[in-house]
């Protein structure tokens, strides 16, 4: 790629990041390997003292591996990225590379379920303090913010219903704490909101949703600036090992290639579907981010763009009407995953959210009726005819 002008961005994805060997293969080479080899016990040396450049051990990082890496720091806008084996594999590497005992870390307590039970369940078993706010209430952010804060992992929008988090204020709430502020940024994806250029300093991905974007391997990436990627996460993970397989890598990066066609059409359906069904006599509501009714578009709209690939609603009749709602579904499936390019549709108050005290549920907006969809790659209007005859079962 030529030095001189930055390509755009469809360019970058297709092309950013291209090793190729001495073969000179058009698609990029998987590297299925677990080490590599050294001209000479002088080449080891160098190469471990950091004198030489080039890879050492799988764990520490591969030539495929890589150049998914490249991409995602082009996608992002980042200086440095480090890809690992799933999504969690980052969240939890992006906190407890810097935490320690004593510390204090601050998150909305509409987290993805497994980051919330990384905080809420395992952290305080290593001493450190976890506060939870209600992420969309900056007040709450200001009073937590009067005691020393480590580290905040914010989610927006978030997972299930959609919330938004105000970046851009909380970062500044933060700021006199010199706190590092994660943002898991799996919801808006990296086509529809920058949190680093918001005053987040590290950006995580499960890139096994939209980046994959097909449903096939586990991933995930860490993206920030080189001094906190050296300082907080390289060493923890070559030394703790959540690597990722070269295939999977490559499979994503390939994935990448298409992420700017696929991701923007997934936000259009997206928007039309959450249109189509606001007024249908078996939703109690509809809360999508690209809405003017989102209780938290003001927010959404100032950060991010569009209404984003997700839609969270609510079907009359509580757990009953969302049961007879997915059951009705002809076309799109009852999973628990999302970012696929099938549509998904999920009951988070008996799955992925089931964890958590009714109470608890309510209080981020799971009620028993909300149902998430993820929505995929069909014609539009197939998804839109499937879920109105679903809503019409209720
Ligand atoms: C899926 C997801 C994760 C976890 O990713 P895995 O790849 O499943 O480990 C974390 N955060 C969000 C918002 C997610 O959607």
């Amino acid at each position: 790629m030529s030095k001189k002008k930055s390509p755009r961005l469809a360019t970058q994805l297709v092309r950013g990041g291209i090793n190729r060997s001495p073969h000179k293969e058009t698609a990029e080479a998987i590297f299925m390997t677990s080490g590599f080899v050294y001209d000479s016990a002088e080449e080891a040396d160098a190469r471990f003292a950091g004198t030489s450049p080039g890879y050492l051990y799988g764990r520490y990082g591969n030539p495929t591996i890589r150049i998914l890496e490249e991409k995602l720091m082009l996608l992002e806008g980042a200086e440095e990225c480090l890809c690992v084996g799933s999504g969690m594999a980052a969240v939890t590497a992006s906190v407890m590379g810097v935490v320690k005992a004593g510390d204090r870390v601050i998150a909305p307590r509409a987290l993805f379920s497994s980051c919330l039970w990384l905080l809420d369940t395992y952290l305080p078993r290593f001493g450190v303090e976890v506060e939870l706010v209600d992420g969309e209430d900056l007040d709450q952010w200001r009073e937590a913010a009067k005691k020393p804060v480590r580290l905040a992992l914010i989610e927006t929008p978030s997972n299930p219903v959609l919330g938004a988090v105000d970046l851009k204020a909380v970062a500044e709430i933060l700021k006199p704490t010199g706190a590092i502020i994660v943002v898991d940024n799996v919801f808006a994806t990296p086509l529809n909101q920058k949190p680093l250029e918001l005053g987040a300093h590290v950006v995580v991905y499960s890139t096994t949703k939209h980046m994959d974007g097909q449903g096939r391997t586990l991933g995930g990436a860490i993206l920030s600036s080189k001094a906190i990627i050296d300082e907080h996460y390289r060493d923890f993970l070559r030394h703790t090992g959540p690597a990722i397989s070269p295939f999977n890598a490559w499979v994503i990066l390939k994935g990448l290639e298409t992420i700017h066609l696929r991701v923007p059409a997934q936000c259009a359906s997206a928007a039309k579907i959450a249109d189509a069904i606001a007024a249908h006599p078996k939703i109690a509501r509809v809360l999508y981010p690209g809405r003017a009714d989102h209780p938290h578009r003001a927010v959404h709209a100032k950060q991010m763009k569009g209404g984003g690939p997700l839609i969270a609603f609510e079907v009359k009749g509580g757990q009953a009407g969302a049961f007879r709602f997915l059951n009705g579904l002809e076309l799109i499936d009852i999973s628990n995953n999302l970012g696929d390019a099938k549509s998904l549709a999920t009951h988070p108050a008996t799955t992925t959210h089931r964890r958590l005290t009714e109470e608890a549920r309510a209080r981020i907006g799971v009620s028993p009726g909300a149902v998430r969809l993820s929505v995929g790659l069909e014609d539009v209007d197939d998804l839109i005819e499937d879920v109105i005859q679903a809503l019409d079962k209720v």
